[in-house]
């Protein structure tokens, strides 16, 4: 786990998420990240296979303007597998955070992966976990870190695993078409992934979130 504070030269520090202190908890925005944020990339690895998707930065710093938590949530078995240092996963997302400010003054608030895989891979990062999707740990432990409400959340992402874990974890979940959403037979509403909608890509998911954040569904 690592958490970035905002990127300098950006605003809005006052609505960084906090825990605690009696303040009401807060719906969070997950977001998977192949696939949603950047283009889907086999184990990406490298800061150079980075691409973000047209329109990504500017539709979180629309949540950032909202005063919504921004939460990433990604599965990195390739660190199971051996592909990469688990330390590369940081040096990735130190990358992405700076590419997004630059791009468009956003700001992910908290990024959380699981490097682990049940099946494959050696040592310690073989096996089991809770953490990683479709399983919920992830966003259970970032929403006890941040003080979230996982009820009125959102959980973006373009496989089942990602709406699985939203689901989970009582969020809301968006499908969006870009990465591996192409492939996915599923039109919304599916109560059983709690899937509100099925969108192009987050661009869209964020509009709909941002227009339909009053209520639960
Ligand atoms: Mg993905």
């Amino acid at each position: 786990m690592n958490t970035h504070p905002p990127p300098a030269g950006t605003s809005g520090s006052d609505d960084l998420p906090r825990k605690g202190g009696g303040e009401e908890q807060k719906p969070a925005v997950f977001l998977d990240r192949d696939g949603v944020i950047i283009d889907e990339v086999n184990y990406l690895a490298r800061v150079e296979q980075v691409r973000v998707i047209p329109g990504a930065a500017a539709a979180i710093r629309r949540l950032n303007a909202a005063g919504i938590p921004v939460v990433v949530v990604t599965n990195q078995a390739g660190v199971a597998r051996g592909y990469f240092p688990e330390s590369q996963v940081a040096v990735v997302h130190d990358h992405l955070s700076k590419v997004l400010a630059d791009e468009a003054g956003a700001r992910i608030d908290h990024y959380d992966y699981s490097p682990f895989h049940p099946t494959e891979g050696v040592g310690e990062y073989k096996r089991d976990t809770d953490c990683r999707k479709p399983n919920p740990g992830m966003l259970l432990r970032s929403a006890a870190k941040l003080g979230l409400d996982l009820g009125g959340s959102w959980m973006v992402g373009d496989k089942l695993s990602d709406l699985q874990a939203g689901a989970a974890a009582g969020c809301r979940t968006i499908l969006v078409r870009t990465g591996y959403g192409a492939g996915i037979d599923r039109t919304a509403p599916d109560e059983t992934l709690k899937l509100a909608a099925v969108l192009p890509t987050v661009v869209d998911a964020v509009g709909w979130i941002l227009d339909n954040r009053q209520g639960r569904g």
